[in-house]
């Protein structure tokens, strides 16, 4: 167990690369916003049971028994973690992405969205069914409340809304005013969803005291290996849904009619969506990475972060030329406490550790390529999944499509964007 406010031991610390300069350098992964790599702690857990495992709600053998008890209390664990209210429900997805999806799928008919252009794709894109509101991008923590209590004015109270905002920028690594945000969506008679993608690795997220309706992670954020992912509050419109996936496990009960046709009864729990053989191993390392983040304490990671991106920042500062992307304008480090308090008092203060940059006269895929090739760092270049907002970042038009995912352009076509630092809580 490591002591309290120690870095947590990750996977790929110590992975020596080669430099097309010669020699080679222990490899810097300053990319952990993107997909950080798993605990060791994590890694160990599931070594542990994988050999063990067997099908979930699905067998009367003991490891069937085993591997269902498993998955449940994993369900628990992230329920706890979450701080959820009692009756909320943890569905578990593939991703961040998935889970805004399957909430997508589950609006009640005539439900409006609204959602700031700022959004990652994830956010910003599944709500293809429903009537969107795009909210500009705000300058401050403030302005992002006050366009969208002007924004919920007004509306017709008895068609169901739902506002969709992240915890914590994958591109600026601010905070965003959540529980105010919640507070606004709520006065307005709409529902909230929180994509913590970001936040959850950094802080503590309890949806109870942020009132959010739902909260949506990724289990490879989080220190825990791709393919698992969360969606987790309330249970009427999730109830009340077509399941995300039609398929066994789903489905409580299936009889022919005599018409020749079928009759299915869903289930009411979260297994309504989550059709098919579950990721196991998946949804245990998951809660393996709750907990191990709740034992190491969340001050202690909040206080070290806070620490290297004061550092990045002041270093970054330092470098003629290099401009940090913020749009709340916190981009220059703290140079006092008291300094450190006025930003907080102004709402400009809140951030994880994910630093973007661009640097005057740099082609930012060619600096990333760069930094990989001749000094072994890693970093993310692009527009990050979140076009508009590293558009408005960047003051205009960048004149040429950003990439996401698997990249259509050749390096050095991507256009001018970031290249950003992401400290992960645990280095
Ligand atoms: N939301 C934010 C803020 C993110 O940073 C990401 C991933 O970068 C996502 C959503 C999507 O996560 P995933 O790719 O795991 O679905």
């Amino acid at each position: 167990m490591p002591r309290r406010g120690a870095p947590l031991p990750v996977l790929g610390r110590d992975v020596t690369v080669p430099l097309v300069t010669g020699g080679e350098v222990t490899y810097a992964a300053l990319d952990y916003a993107a997909s950080a790599p798993a605990l060791q702690r994590v890694w160990d857990d599931v070594a542990a049971y994988a050999p063990y495992y067997g099908s979930v709600h699905r067998g009367a053998g003991y490891l069937s028994q085993l591997s269902t008890d498993l998955f449940e209390s994993s369900r628990a664990t992230v329920h706890a973690f979450l701080d959820c209210r009692e009756d909320d429900q943890v569905v578990f997805t593939r991703s961040t992405t998935d889970s805004l999806n399957l909430l997508a799928g589950a609006l009640p008919d005539g439900c409006e969205v609204f959602v700031f252009e700022t959004e990652h794709h994830a956010s910003l894109l599944p709500w293809t069914n429903a009537r969107v509101t795009y909210l500009d991008a705000p300058r401050t923590p403030q302005q992002a409340v006050r366009t969208l209590e002007s924004a919920l004015a007004g509306r017709d109270l008895s068609v169901p809304a739902l506002v969709c905002v992240t915890g914590a920028s994958n591109v600026t690594g601010e905070l965003w005013p959540v529980r105010e945000l919640a507070a606004a969506s709520h006065a307005h008679g709409a529902r909230i969803v929180l994509d913590a993608a970001q936040l959850v690795p950094h802080h503590p997220v309890s949806v109870r005291d942020l009132d959010v309706d739902w909260v949506a992670f990724s289990g490879h954020k989080l220190y825990a290996p791709f393919g698992s992912g969360v969606l987790a509050g309330r249970t009427d419109w999730l109830r009340d849904a077509e399941p995300y996936l039609a398929g066994g496990g789903a489905s409580r009960t299936v009889a022919r009619r005599a018409d020749g046709g079928v009759d299915v009864e869903w289930h009411t729990s979260a297994a309504r969506h989550e059709a098919g053989s579950p990721n196991v191993i998946g949804v245990y390392a998951i809660a393996s990475a709750c907990r191990a983040l709740t034992e190491a304490g969340f001050d202690a990671l909040v206080d070290r972060e806070r620490h290297l991106v004061e550092k990045v920042l002041t270093g970054l500062a330092e470098v003629p030329g290099v401009r940090v992307l913020s749009l709340f304008g916190g981009d220059t480090p703290a140079r006092s406490e008291g300094d450190t308090r006025a930003r907080a008092a102004a709402g400009t203060a809140g951030r994880v550790g994910v630093v973007s940059f661009v640097v005057d006269g740099w082609n930012s895929s060619h600096l990333a390529a760069a930094l990989s090739a001749e000094y072994g760092i890693g970093v993310r270049d692009g527009l990050f999944c979140a076009h508009p907002l590293v558009r408005t970042l960047l003051g205009g038009d960048p004149g040429q499509p950003g990439e996401c995912g698997a990249p259509e352009a050749v390096p050095g076509e991507r256009g001018e964007a970031a290249a950003p630092a992401a400290e992960g809580a645990g280095r």
